[in-house]
């Protein structure tokens, strides 16, 4: 049985919007963590117009789907269309989950414990008193300042094109909560080294190469890129001076099994997710 929209009726349906977003592996994900779960829900990825987020969103509600996934870029545009919004969507300043409610639209982030949940479980990996690189200052970077900031590194510099983004991040984190050492920087006059190199800028979608140094990264520096699915050209230069290499597929698999509890109030493993996840 299918509703006026063909879709399958008494299945509850969510979906994650991005422009681009053919290369989104969420659909699998949330299909697997529904398997294992015995989940009734319907998963799909849409294409939102660059000027059309807000009404893709409305056309969403109308249809009943109880909520949405949202990646680049319209994750600022996501936090300012929420009525309401978790703390650590307010911390992030973005908004990655959506969730339907009684014509209110509830905005959560939980780039930042996916990101967390992946260093330091999949990983094994502690952030604690390592001076870490940040690449980027959008959405999934302000998403993952205040788990990084939890851990207590020695530093975070944040890096990123438009310094003013920057800048602007650490000032409101630093006004919110009681932080480690932070410095902004354009990325051609980083030189000192770096444990931790995490590149959260959307560069790895194309073949452009971010001007960072090769001596930025210190012996064992863990360079972790939030793509996920391609080597990026980030990923073989870290490669290239000896650091240890991770892309974001296992950050895409917590983030999601976090959607998913907030969504269903149920905890999908994410181990056997993540392996099946990397054969695609
Ligand atoms: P946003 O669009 O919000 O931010 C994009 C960032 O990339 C900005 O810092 C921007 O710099 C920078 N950037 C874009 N193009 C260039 C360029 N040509 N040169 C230098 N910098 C550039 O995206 P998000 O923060 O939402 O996502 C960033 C990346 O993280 C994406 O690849 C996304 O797929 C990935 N991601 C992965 C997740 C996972 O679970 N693995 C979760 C969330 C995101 P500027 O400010 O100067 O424009």
């Amino acid at each position: 049985m299918t509703d006026k929209y063909d879709k399958p009726l008494n299945i509850d349906r969510y979906a994650v919007l991005g422009n681009p977003i053919a290369h989104s592996k969420s659909p699998q994900i949330h299909a697997a963590f529904a398997k294992q779960t015995g989940q009734p829900i319907n998963y799909e990825a849409i294409l939102a117009p660059i000027d059309g987020f807000a009404a893709s969103i409305k056309n969403l509600i109308a249809q009943g789907y109880k909520g949405a996934n949202v990646t680049v870029p319209f994750k600022f545009e996501a936090f300012n269309l929420c009525d309401e919004l978790t703390e650590r969507a307010t911390s992030a300043g973005a908004v990655n989950t959506l969730s339907f409610n009684q014509n209110k639209i509830i905005g959560d982030n939980t780039d930042g414990v996916g990101l967390a949940r992946d260093l330091t479980l999949n990983y094994s990996y502690a952030l604690k008193g390592a001076r870490i690189l940040l690449l980027g200052a959008g959405g999934a970077a302000q998403g993952v300042m205040l788990p990084l900031i939890n851990a207590e590194p020695a530093s975070i510099t944040i890096a990123n094109r438009n310094l003013e983004k920057a800048q602007f991040m650490i000032q409101k984190i630093a006004a919110q909560h009681a932080v480690c050492n932070l410095a902004v920087s354009n990325y051609e006059n980083l030189q000192s080294k770096f444990d931790v190199i995490i590149n959260a800028t959307s560069i790895g979608l194309s073949d452009t190469i971010l001007p960072i140094s090769n001596t930025i990264f210190a012996k064992n520096c863990l360079a972790y890129d939030m793509m996920y699915g391609r080597e990026t050209p980030f990923m073989a230069k870290a490669r290239s001076t000896g650091a240890q290499v991770a892309d974001g597929l296992g950050m895409l698999v917590e983030q999601a099994a976090e959607a998913f509890y907030v969504w269903r109030g149920v905890r999908p493993e994410t181990a056997p997710v993540i392996k099946m996840m990397s054969t695609y």
